[in-house]
């Protein structure tokens, strides 16, 4: 199940608009995660915040007190997904990995949603996120997680009237205001990495030659 969604930087109108402004929906069902579950899931949209990551949803729809809720207790990321700033790609090979550990590690888990993250831009979704629900996550008790980690955001949005509508999810802890400069980080990291290699090599050679006569 090749899907591939394209850049999505900024939010499309219409998907924006048609996933925000519809009123609350008290007959739409709700999304409860297993605190683990969440802290992972958070964690995984957390690891990296230049470019987007993804994964699928386990679970099982309940009836609690006469309303359908939706709980995830498992998640699988998507490793193999090939990721930019401004898209996921579910690659074959990601599918097949992501099944081959749903058989080994979660097995007779039903797969119930998928989650992806939209580091620093927001909560929705947007026409490649809405055609991935209406092509390959279509049933009604199946949901889409989105989570920016950089603001601390998150949203699952479910099927309500063949819409897609906003629930509450979990809260995110915004990352530091910093967090966005990774790449700032990682050039810094390698620059004082390098130097601290020439001090070293610096060294090695002096000691080479000094003993050397
Ligand atoms: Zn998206």
């Amino acid at each position: 199940m090749g899907v591939k969604k394209k850049r999505e930087r900024r939010p499309r109108e219409s998907a924006e608009a048609r996933t925000h402004r519809k009123p609350p929906a008290d007959g739409a069902m709700d999304v409860r995660y297993g605190d683990e579950v969440w802290q992972g899931i958070v964690a995984h949209c957390r690891s990296v915040t230049d470019r987007e990551v993804g994964g699928v949803l386990l679970g099982e729809l309940r009836v609690e007190s006469g309303r359908a809720v939706l709980w995830v207790e498992g998640y699988v990321p998507a490793l193999r997904a090939t990721t930019g700033a401004g898209h996921v790609t579910f690659t074959g090979e990601a599918w097949a990995e992501i099944h081959r550990e749903i058989d080994q590690k979660h097995a007779g888990a039903s797969v119930v949603g998928w989650y992806h993250s939209h580091p620093g831009f927001g909560v929705f979704l947007s026409d490649m996120d809405v055609f991935i629900c209406r092509n390959f996550f279509e049933q009604p008790h199946m949901t889409a997680l989105v989570v920016d980690p950089v603001a601390g955001d998150a949203g699952s949005f479910v099927w309500h009237e063949e819409e897609l509508v906003r629930r509450d999810a979990p809260k995110v802890l915004p990352l530091a205001k910093e967090a966005p400069a990774t790449t700032t980080q990682r050039l810094t990291d390698a620059a004082v990495m390098m130097l601290c290699m020439i001090g070293v090599a610096c060294v090695v050679y002096g000691w080479l030659i000094w003993t050397g006569n």
